[in-house]
Parts: C-alpha cells; sequence; structure tokens
C-alpha cells in the first residue's frame, strides 16, 4: 500500500474525520459558494447549521452538471460554484461532457495535490511500484486524465507516455524499452489483442505484467476481463473517476473484486436509486447511482454530485487489508435501457454475450428502436462473430436465451460478421439510436 496507515485504517474512523471535514465544507460553501447558497436556501436549508452533519446528508438536494454549467456567463465561465479567488487557481481542465461544449474544472494547488494523492493511491492498488515501467495511451491534453498521469510520478514509476492512436509507437515501447505496466482504456486493450492476433505480434509473451484500464466502464466484467487477461497475459484491473469530483478516485487492488476509495477522506460516497434520487445504504450487493460529495476541496467543490454511473457495492472485507466499501461500476445510467421494467446495461450485454468466445468477437451493439429509455421487447442486438466464423442461427438463438436468463430481457440478435463493428482506440459505443 502506498499509504497503509490512511488505507488501511477503519471505516469508522474513516467516517468519523470524513463529518469534521464535511463540517467545515458546508460552512465553505455558505460562506463562499454562490451557486449552493442559492440551491440550499431554495431547498430550506438557510445556514450551515441548518444543513446537518454527513449523517443528514441526504437530505440535502443532489447536484446535476446541467445546473453548474447553467450558470455559466461571459464574465464567470466557470460558474457560481466557483469559490476560489484567481490568484488561488493553478490549473483549469476542461471536461469535454456529452454535449461537446467543454466545462471548466478549475484547481487550487491543494486540490491538485489531493487529487494526485487520491489517483496515486488508487493506481498502486493495483500492484505497480516504484522503479517500474509504465506506457499510458492517454492523449490528456486539456482534460483531467493529466492529473491521473502526474499519479505514477507519484508512485515512483518511470512513466513512458506515448500518446493515444499510435499503435506502432505504442508496441516498439513496449518492445524496446520494456514496461512492466500499461494504462488504457478497455476498448484500446481489447483492441490491441486484435491487432496483435492479426499481425502475430506475440503480445502475451511481451513484458507487460499488469494492464491499468480506465475512462469507461467494462474492465471489471468478468468475461471481458478474462478476455484481456488472456489476450495480453497479464493482470487487469480497473480505475475510475468523474472530472468534476476527481481523477481515478477508485482503483481496483490485484484481488479484482471492485475498486476502493483511493480518494478517501477527499471524496464522501453516497449510492442513490437512480429514478427516484432516493439514498441507498453502501450494504454488499446493492446497486445503484454513485453521488460524490467533496469533503475538502477549495476551487469549486461540489455536494451531492450525480455522476451518473451505475455501480454495485461491495462491502466483504478485502484480502488485500484496505478498508471501506468497494464499488464495480456496471455502466452509465444514460446508456441504460429499461425494456418492460428491466434495467439494462450495454455492458451487462457484453459480458454475457463475452462468454460465447471463440465463436463470437465479444462486440456488441444495442439498436434500441424508440427514444428515450423504455423500450419494447425484443430489443435489438448485434452481435459479432468471431474471425472465421460463418452465421449460425443456433448461435443466434444460444445467445438469445442466455441473454434472457442472465437478464431477463427479450432481444433479437443478429449475428454480424467480424470486423463490422467499429473499433477504438479510445471508447467503445455500445448504443446505436
Ligand atoms: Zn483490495
Amino acid at each position: 500500500m502506498l499509504d497503509a496507515e490512511v488505507e488501511a485504517r477503519p471505516w469508522d474512523e474513516q467516517l468519523a474525520d470524513d463529518a469534521d471535514r464535511y463540517r467545515t465544507q458546508v460552512a465553505y460553501l455558505f460562506e463562499r459558494s454562490a451557486f449552493y447558497r442559492e440551491k440550499l436556501a431554495a431547498a430550506g436549508f438557510s445556514s450551515a447549521e441548518a444543513a446537518g452533519d454527513l449523517r443528514d446528508i441526504a437530505r440535502l438536494p443532489l447536484t446535476e452538471k446541467s445546473e453548474l454549467r447553467a450558470t455559466c456567463t461571459p464574465e464567470n465561465p466557470i460558474g457560481a460554484h466557483l469559490c476560489a479567488a484567481p490568484s488561488e487557481i493553478v490549473r483549469i481542465y476542461s471536461t469535454s461532457g456529452t454535449t461537446g461544449t467543454p466545462s471548466y474544472v478549475p484547481l487550487t494547488g491543494g486540490d491538485l495535490e489531493n487529487w494526485v494523492t487520491g489517483s496515486a493511491r488508487s493506481y498502486a492498488a493495483s500492484g505497480v511500484a516504484a522503479g517500474q515501467r509504465i506506457v499510458s495511451t492517454y492523449n490528456a491534453g486539456p482534460f483531467v486524465a493529466g492529473a491521473a498521469l502526474a499519479a505514477f510520478d507519484r508512485i515512483g514509476l518511470c512513466h513512458i507516455p506515448v500518446g493515444t492512436g499510435n499503435t506502432e509507437r505504442l508496441m516498439r515501447a513496449v518492445e524496446r524499452l520494456a514496461p512492466e505496466a500499461a494504462v488504457l482504456t478497455p476498448s484500446y486493450a481489447a483492441h490491441l489483442v486484435e491487432w496483435a492476433a492479426e499481425r502475430d505480434v506475440d503480445l502475451r509473451g511481451s513484458s507487460v505484467e499488469r494492464v491499468l484500464v480506465a475512462g469507461e466502464p467494462g474492465g471489471g466484467e468478468p468475461a471481458f476481463r478474462s478476455k484481456l487477461e488472456e489476450g495480453w497475459g497479464a493482470r487487469v484491473t480497473e480505475a475510475m473517476g468523474i472530472g468534476d469530483i476527481g481523477v481515478s478516485l477508485w482503483g481496483e487492488c490485484e484481488q479484482q473484486d471492485g475498486m476502493h476509495l483511493g480518494a478517501r477522506g477527499f471524496v464522501h460516497a453516497e449510492l442513490i436509486e437512480p429514478e427516484t434520487g432516493a439514498a441507498l445504504e453502501l450494504d454488499e450487493g446493492a446497486a445503484g447511482e454513485l453521488v460524490l460529495t467533496h469533503l475538502r476541496h477549495r476551487a469549486a467543490p461540489l455536494l451531492r454530485f450525480r455522476t451518473h454511473d451505475h455501480v454495485q457495492v461491495r462491502t466483504t472485507p478485502c484480502r488485500c487489508g484496505r478498508t471501506g466499501p468497494r464499488v464495480r461500476c456496471i455502466g452509465r445510467t444514460d446508456d441504460m435501457l429499461i425494456v418492460r421494467g428491466v434495467n439494462i446495461f450495454p455492458s451487462a450485454v457484453r459480458d454475457v454475450v463475452g462468454a460465447f468466445a471463440p465463436e463470437v468477437s465479444g462486440r456488441i451493439l444495442l439498436k434500441p428502436q424508440a427514444e428515450g429509455v423504455k423500450q419494447d421487447p425484443p430489443l435489438p442486438v448485434s452481435v459479432e462473430l468471431a474471425r472465421g466464423a460463418t452465421d449460425d442461427p443456433l448461435l443466434a438463438q444460444a445467445i438469445r436465451e442466455r441473454i434472457r436468463d442472465v437478464l431477463v430481457v427479450q432481444t433479437h440478435v443478429e449475428l454480424v460478421p467480424w470486423g463490422s463493428l467499429r473499433r477504438s482506440e479510445y471508447k467503445s459505443k455500445l448504443v446505436e439510436r
């Protein structure tokens, strides 16, 4: 562990500390945040005292990204949640968002320090250690991923950035510089397995022993993960963050049973029922949308921020010794479909279909017919065949039946030839409307 005293301390001690920090953070919001003064007053909380303690947090309103965006003006392009003076801000990242218009994420020196600390704990959980080499494939540019890269220096790794979209350069760096680890999106990791197979490149025999995936859900899906592990001959662990709150907040350890909160002490996690916003307990097996609150942020702290990440919670003790609840991300709530009352995530479909390897490539595409979330069965699903495999009605039927048994949803499975679904060197699209 990078920081065993923090990472292994009893979780109730952590929560007691977090409660103190939370009180200070809420007082700071009332003092400095025009956005939260107004929002909380409108919800009937006119002072920090009225807002109560950490155990009362679920009484406070949730924050949506769109609310922050709505307060941006030419005079204040960051938004009314900006609390720090310009002289305190040392970095401004952009998030691309779904609408295409970037929004800005400012950080003070202390905020940036906390981001890097949390991110370093999350990545170190995967087992990478000082003195090893790690090759990264993110074009961090304006995006928060840049702060994750700083975590590699913090761990003491030798960082080899090669950027996105140049597979030849990446493979040359792996071959010549022999890194022990690679960090990339799960989609790109999968793409490289195919890329290597097509060229008879021995990816399994490379120096890479650990593949750290982040940037989109999927790295924790059992069938998808085992395909990556087999292709790379490496252990695959995942990390997750959200731009407005922090980069790589969560990171999986070598037990591969959900991500630990590397940003403990900086961020408080809650779970809600996505349709109603009702608070859910972080109990073993609970599933819902992750909601995050800053505990010691200065530049633009957020309270009960909806991540739109749908997660499953694990609370059983982890053999690595880290304490606290762990999460596995099932998908974005924005990608969720409801077919006759049943919630379905594209990544869950991919995982069921992936078990049909080697007949299938593992790539799928959902093609919902109706606008919006609610869909009538059967839900059309394109399933890509493996290289050289031919269309087989019995295979399509077997996949359809397995999806029905596991996910309780009726689908129409269309088998499509190998190579017909789009490959990505960044993030995959699993839904097409
Ligand atoms: Zn663990």
